[in-house]
């Protein structure tokens, strides 16, 4: 927490939440166990995050539609999910269409209609649903694996299967994407337009802001013993750092720490 954001050392310049959720009320969570449990969130706090979101005086947006927008910082708002669980279909998603909230859905598409880590996916019928319901369906990797861990073919793979098998199901273009683990490089964020997405979200636990780098994203997680307090101050664009350009030198420290370690960990978050 203690680098600061390139962004930052300018005029003032307004930020927006994008908030990022895993699980709400999952009912396994000691099948998951670890530290993919802090980022469950319980449904009845969830209820009450998005009453305050909607109460915040912020228009909630799809991430699609968010990028055209994002002057509008102040009064902008996004919320997404990553890995498409199915709590999502029977416990996130009527929270948010009865408050009309904007979401975006990043789904590992590989993993459509199967259970994994003790984990529910959703099936494909959830997925036509939801988004015949409004929901912006994103990419989310085709195998859940850490992108920056693997070669730049391998990695592409990934993100070119991935939407694939989204568009071709569910016939609607997939133009966003969210990296794994928010792991991500420089030559996969160049890549990413050319394979024919317009975003990408990493997570970098800050707020972002009309000049973010839209392959990167910047997200803040929502974590299960998140206070409400903390909850409201994020709303209103404070209590976090603002999104960086660029990576951090503890951020490649980490990978290089990643790699020593020789194995990925799945849905760590
Ligand atoms: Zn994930």
């Amino acid at each position: 927490m203690t680098a600061e954001p390139r962004a930052a050392s300018g005029p003032a310049v307004s930020t927006f939440p994008i908030l990022l959720y895993h699980r709400i009320g999952t009912s396994s969570r000691s099948a998951r166990g670890g530290e993919g449990q802090r980022f469950d969130v319980n449904a009845d706090a969830f209820a009450s995050q998005m009453d305050l979101l909607a109460a915040s005086g912020r228009r909630s947006f799809a991430i699609s539609d968010l990028l055209p927008c994002r002057e509008a910082a102040a009064t902008t708002v996004a919320v997404t999910f990553d890995d498409g669980t199915a709590d999502f279909y029977r416990t996130a998603w009527p929270i948010l269409r009865e408050r009309e909230i904007a979401v975006t859905l990043y789904v590992t598409s590989g993993l459509v209609g199967k259970s994994y880590l003790g984990s529910e996916m959703l099936s494909w019928e959830q997925l036509e649903e939801l988004r015949d319901g409004g929901v912006e369906i994103g990419a989310h990797g085709y195998h859940h694996i850490a992108l920056d861990l693997v070669s730049l073919e391998r990695a592409a793979i990934e993100c070119i299967n991935s939407k694939l098998a989204l568009e071709d199901r569910l016939q609607r273009a997939v133009t966003s994407f969210a990296y794994p683990f928010g792991y991500h490089t420089d030559p996969l964020k160049r890549l990413l337009p050319k394979i024919g997405y317009s975003s990408a979200c990493a997570v970098k636990n800050a707020l972002s802001h009309p000049r973010d780098d839209p392959f990167g994203l910047a997200r803040l997680t929502v974590s299960g013993d998140l206070p409400a307090r903390r909850f409201e101050q994020l709303l209103s664009g404070n209590g976090a750092r603002m999104a960086w350009d660029g990576e951090r030198p503890r951020t490649r420290v980490w990978r290089a720490y990643r790699h020593a370690r020789s194995r990925t960990r799945r849905f760590e978050h």
